[in-house]
């Protein structure tokens, strides 16, 4: 690679991250780019299959995704935090005096973290998902209470996606290992960005794996103890938080234009400054149909990564930039590993081939990072056996 050659920094090995180096990773191999990946750790988690994973389903080992091998020569990989931003540079200042790692072009991509929205106590007395050893630890606290003989209580605050798929994984999980386990799912409204029959259908779902639904919001968390705004407090011996996320702070500590959730505010090419663009969690980008910024998903992080990428590349050369549109292809939860209800293209779905229809999507992803191995294994694993099928339909 000549001296000469443009360098692309890309911070964050996420979903959005990833999806960027895989746009540019054909003018990295042709020597036209010079592209630097910086991440944390050393590996890519599959994050929204932590889930089945927190319920004792998967091996961690499978989604957590080697970066040495998806992030591939002459392409680098460094493996550092990024602590702060120099957007006027267009570097990033790692921890552990690493760098600062600069280039021509800098795409943010560090994703989000979880949020307590200032409710008290959550961060002391409750576990969040937000770094891998947390999904560990909640792991961990979730198989000793379904492998305990008394009952056990665990409260999932938040009854968005990821709080109802982790409440179903649960349920399904306590199911099938005959565990007198009770779950309960705490929040105003059961997925409350779903249609009205979709909602319906979801909430039926969770009835059905025994989940209690609290209709009410978290006013406190204490030790063992959720307090609720209207509601007696509800006890729990595990209290699982996921009533949302913001993004990572590092971007508002650096100086960046933020909305209220800590996300970057782009223009409408997903550059926040000259040759420094945003993607992912970490990026504010108004949903075309309600005008208001899209909710974090994976989804969009992987249209938005590309774009990125190849608006930094026009950038460089001096070529006209492309608006970024979002396209909207619907969004699926999982409720168990045999259900799954949501939208595709605006109508509402629901049932067991969703349920193999979001595996699929899922799995593709995998393939793309990690290659055939990936994908092979994960559409093996993670479907029910007959006897744990036939099990759960007896107690529902
Ligand atoms: C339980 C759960 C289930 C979900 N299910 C779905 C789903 O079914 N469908 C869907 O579309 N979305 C789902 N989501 C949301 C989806 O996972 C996120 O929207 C998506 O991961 C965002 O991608 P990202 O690249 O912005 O961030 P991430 O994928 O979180 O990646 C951020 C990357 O930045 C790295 N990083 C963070 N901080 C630093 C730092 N300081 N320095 C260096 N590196 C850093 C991290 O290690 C990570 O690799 C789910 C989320 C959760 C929590």
């Amino acid at each position: 690679m000549g001296k000469g050659t443009p360098t692309v920094v890309i911070a964050g090995a996420g979903y959005a991250g990833l999806a960027a180096y895989l746009a540019l990773r054909a003018h990295a191999r042709a020597g036209r780019l010079r592209v630097i990946v910086v991440n944390a750790d050393n590996w890519h988690v599959l994050v929204p299959e932590l889930p089945l994973y927190l319920a004792g389903d998967e091996p961690g080992s499978e989604l957590r995704m080697d970066l040495r091998r998806a992030v591939q020569p002459p392409a680098e990989l460094v493996v550092a935090r990024v602590a702060g931003l120099e957007t006027g540079a267009r570097r990033v200042v790692c921890a552990g005096g690493i760098g600062p790692i600069g280039g021509d072009a800098l795409i943010l991509a560090l994703g989000s973290v979880s949020s307590d929205f200032g409710v008290p106590g959550v961060a002391r007395h409750a576990l969040a998902i937000g770094r891998w050893h947390d999904a560990q630890e909640m792991r961990a606290r979730v198989l000793a209470d379904l492998e305990a003989r008394a009952q056990k209580k665990v409260a999932v605050v938040g009854a968005g996606f990821t709080g109802v798929e982790i409440a179903a994984a649960l349920a399904e999980r306590a199911i099938e290992a005959g565990s007198p386990l009770h779950v309960a799912l705490i929040g105003d409204h059961v997925l409350p960005a779903m249609p009205g029959d979709v909602r319906r259908v979801g909430e039926s779902a969770l009835r059905r794996l025994g989940i209690e639904l609290v209709a009410d919001r978290a006013q406190a968390v204490d030790a063992g103890m959720v307090r609720l705004e209207h509601g007696p407090p509800h006890r729990a011996d595990t209290i699982i938080w996921a009533a949302g996320v913001r993004a990572n702070p590092v971007l508002g500590s650096s100086g960046l234009p933020v909305n209220g959730r800590g996300q970057v505010r782009v223009d409408g090419y997903l550059r926040v400054a000259p040759r420094v663009y945003c993607a992912g969690d970490c990026a504010a980008v108004p949903d075309p149909h309600t005008r208001r910024d899209a909710a974090p998903t994976a989804q969009l992080a992987l249209q938005e990564g590309p774009a990125a990428a190849c608006n930094a590349v026009r950038e460089m050369d001096g070529r006209p930039l492309v608006p970024f549109q979002p396209k909207e292809r619907g969004f699926l939860v999982s409720l168990g590993r045999r259900e799954a209800a949501g939208t595709i293209a605006g109508a509402s779905v629901h049932g067991g081939d969703v349920a193999a229809l979001k595996r699929m999507i899922e799995r593709y992803h995998a393939f793309q990072v990690g290659g055939l191995r990936a994908l092979a294994r994960g559409l093996l694993r993670g479907q029910p056996t007959e006897a744990r099928a036939d099990r759960a339909t007896a107690r529902a």
